[in-house]
């Protein structure tokens, strides 16, 4: 029985007591950046030339289809090339080359304004060209969110961050709770809603003390989820905090959702007229030396941030962009923090003895979203598209669980994700 549709609670053992309580180092500024030219699924338009100058804020690159993402560069130097690189979403990507002249020279690409005053126009033109994006993973353009809010019950900021190993936002929002304050009720006016609240999970004892103190005085609320997964996954926190369900987005139950540190990030934008340039990123697993929450400049390798983490513990390391349930292992650290990166996970690359299916029906027990991932590994196999759309393919949310709990140790979710692809290359 899945958690959507009826008392399953799925606790996983979150490791986070490896970086939650370690200071946050701040890594030096990398001599090299690369800034992937793409967002989602679609690509962005580089708006400089190789051999330009920039400057830390200039805009260097644009979104290229009916939604509107700026792209500004998180150093001051030289554009040297456009090459291609693998991103986090395992593509090979175009991106652009950026040598940092270490001058840290800016160019304030906004005016900050007062979100008290601005009308909500000016205010959602401010979100759209302060480049915010969801930074809770999807990365997609905050904007479209609060087009068009209309009968909004409540605002929900997401702080659950219930992705193990990761603390990414639980130390951002630790340290930057004015920031979070001022973006989370620029949010909340934007909206429109009736109610407004911060959502975290009920275990993190300091942070509820904080946000309580911080929000006191003001419309929103911290409520509390309990430490099960996938709480912070959008459809789970809506059903945990409304007891309602939707089908395609949130706004079908009332609500907007939004990343705690996306909230952050509109904050800084708000009071300092800056973009996104860092990343609190969560570097953990057994893989690494010393597991630490790091602040990375956007467009640092993420060869460089484990190193700066100690390195790897062994010569055999699994790399995932992200957490181990909804991240992808990635055959390489080649790649960058990318502005929608919360964590690097890394595991010591140990033997797996897999076994065939006991038909023990455990992953569709778990499978939050109702579907059955055995069923869809087998017609996967076999490639029997009428089954993979029958069984709702597409509307797996990739959450891993189903792997984990799988006791003969078969990467289910892979063979969801190859399902996933496979479909979607036959509908072209
Ligand atoms: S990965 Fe997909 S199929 Fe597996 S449990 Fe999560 S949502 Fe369900
Ligand atoms: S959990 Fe594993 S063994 Fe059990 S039915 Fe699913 S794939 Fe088969």
């Amino acid at each position: 029985m899945s958690l959507l549709t009826g008392p399953m609670h799925h606790h996983l053992d979150g490791h986070k007591e490896l970086t939650a309580h370690n200071p946050v180092k701040k890594l030096p500024e990398p001599d090299v950046v690369w800034i992937p030219l793409v967002n989602g699924n679609a690509s962005c338009t580089p708006l400089v030339n190789v051999g330009d100058e920039v400057k830390i804020g200039t805009k260097i690159a644009e979104r290229n289809d009916h939604f509107y993402l700026p792209l500004y560069s998180p150093v001051s130097g030289t554009v040297m090339a456009v090459e291609k690189k693998m991103t986090t979403a395992m593509k090979m990507a175009d991106h652009l080359r950026i040598q940092n002249d270490h001058k840290g020279t800016v160019e304030k690409p906004f005016a900050p304004i007062d979100y008290e005053k601005a009308t909500n126009e000016e205010l959602l033109d401010f979100v759209k060209n302060a480049g915010m994006l969801g930074l809770g993973g999807a990365g997609f353009p905050t904007y479209v969110k609060f087009l068009k809010p209309e009968n909004v019950d409540l605002f929900i900021v997401n702080g659950v961050e219930c992705e193990p190993y990761l603390t990414a936002d639980y130390k951002n929002m630790m340290e930057n709770l004015e920031l979070l304050k001022t973006g989370v009720l620029a949010f909340f006016k934007l909206s429109k809603a009736k109610k407004g609240c911060v959502s975290v999970k009920e275990d993190k004892h300091d942070l509820i003390a904080e946000l309580k103190r911080i929000f006191e005085g003001t419309p929103i609320e911290i409520r509390t989820v309990p430490d099960i997964y996938p709480a912070g996954w959008e459809r789970t926190l809506v059903l945990l905090l409304t007891g309602k369900r939707y089908d395609r987005l949130p706004i079908e139950a009332g609500c907007i959702v939004s990343n705690a540190s996306t909230a952050i990030a509109l904050g800084n934008a708000l009071v300092n007229g800056m973009p996104i340039t860092h990343k609190y990123v969560t570097v953990s697993g057994t893989g690494v030396n010393t597991p630490s929450t790091v602040i990375a400049t956007v467009g640092t390798l993420a060869h460089d941030v484990v190193e700066a983490c100690g390195g790897y513990s062994s010569d055999d390391c699994i790399l995932c962009a992200g957490g181990p349930m909804m991240g992808r292992a990635i055959p390489n650290d080649q790649f960058v923090v990318a502005l929608e990166t919360n964590g690097l996970t890394t595991f010591k690359n140990e033997p797996i003895k897999t076994v065939a299916c006991l038909r023990c029906g455990k992953c569709t027990e778990v499978c939050p979203n109702g579907l059955q991932p055995v069923r869809i590994n087998a017609a996967e196999k076999i490639k029997d598209v009428e089954t993979l759309k029958k069984l709702d393919v597409m509307s797996c949310i990739e959450c891993g669980l189903c792997s984990y709990i799988c006791p003969s140790k078969i990467d289910v979710t892979e063979g969801i994700r190859r399902a996933k692809k496979y479909l979607a290359l036959t509908k072209k």
